[in-house]
């Protein structure tokens, strides 16, 4: 079976700092896979990088069989590859339904563009309750459902999530993982970059442990969990 996305030797700089130094990994169709590791590892690059947004140094990213190579980002997204990305980037003036919208911007089919709002509401009704509210007064885990829910609208074969536990309460925290774990019944493929270990862990088929643009240990999510090096660097455990 060929992987969905598949990653090798991939590095990426800025200017003369190298901040992935060769990275390989694969993303099946209907996997949830997981990065994850300390501040600066190299996680937000490669997202980025695979969304199109910084050009690689050298490497091969190759998505639905087709290679990427150095296509724009409005490109990737219309292949099927969206981003939630670190801080949310919301339009805050815009309303909810208006950022949703703008999810959809590629997209021509109006009336399954508005089929898909709906079922946006459906998996975080507090949206649809605030649907006119500007997105910019919504509290923290309120605009990460909503930027998970905005790339959501272009119809992603691969939905990638930066850091969307990121200053959230424990409650809503719980909140988007159950959503994640919800959307993977509902099959679609994740690639989920997380500074909470514990919480990607418990839901990711596969993760990979990421150090100053290395990948340091690959394992399936309860490998990792019960990992003892994992345990004492990434779970805060003896
Ligand atoms: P975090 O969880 O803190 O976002 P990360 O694993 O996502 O960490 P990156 O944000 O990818 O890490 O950063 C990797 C390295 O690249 C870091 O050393 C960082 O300082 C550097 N870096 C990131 N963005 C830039 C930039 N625009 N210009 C120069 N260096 C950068």
């Amino acid at each position: 079976m060929t992987a969905l996305l598949q990653v090798e030797d991939l590095r990426i700089a800025y200017g003369k700092i190298e901040a992935v130094k060769g990275i390989s990994f694969s993303v099946e169709a209907g996997q949830v896979v997981t990065l994850i590791g300390t501040n600066g590892a190299g996680k937000t690059t490669t997202l980025r990088t695979l969304s199109g947004l910084r050009a690689p140094l050298a490497g091969r990213i190759t998505f639905d069989g087709e290679p990427l190579g150095a296509l724009p980002a409005h490109e990737i997204v219309a292949r099927g590859l969206a981003h939630s990305p670190e801080g949310r980037r919301l339009f805050p003036r815009l309303t909810i339904a208006e950022n949703l919208q703008l999810g959809a911007f590629l997209r021509k089919d109006t009336s399954a563009v508005a089929h898909d709002i709906q079922r946006v509401y459906a998996l975080f009704p507090v949206l649809g309750e605030r649907r006119k509210q500007a997105s910019g007064t919504l509290s923290g885990g309120e605009q990460q459902m909503l930027a998970m829910g905005r790339a959501l609208m272009s119809r992603p074969k691969l939905l990638m999530l930066d850091e969307p536990s990121m200053g959230l309460s424990p409650i809503m925290m719980r909140k988007i993982m159950d959503t994640i774990r919800e959307l993977r019944t509902q099959g679609t493929t994740i690639l989920l970059v997380e500074q909470n270990a514990r919480a990607a862990l418990s839901l990711a088929d596969h993760g990979h442990v990421m150090e100053t643009g290395r990948i340091v240990l690959s394992g399936t999510g309860p490998q990792l969990l019960h990992d003892e090096s994992v345990r004492k660097a990434y779970l805060g455990e003896d």
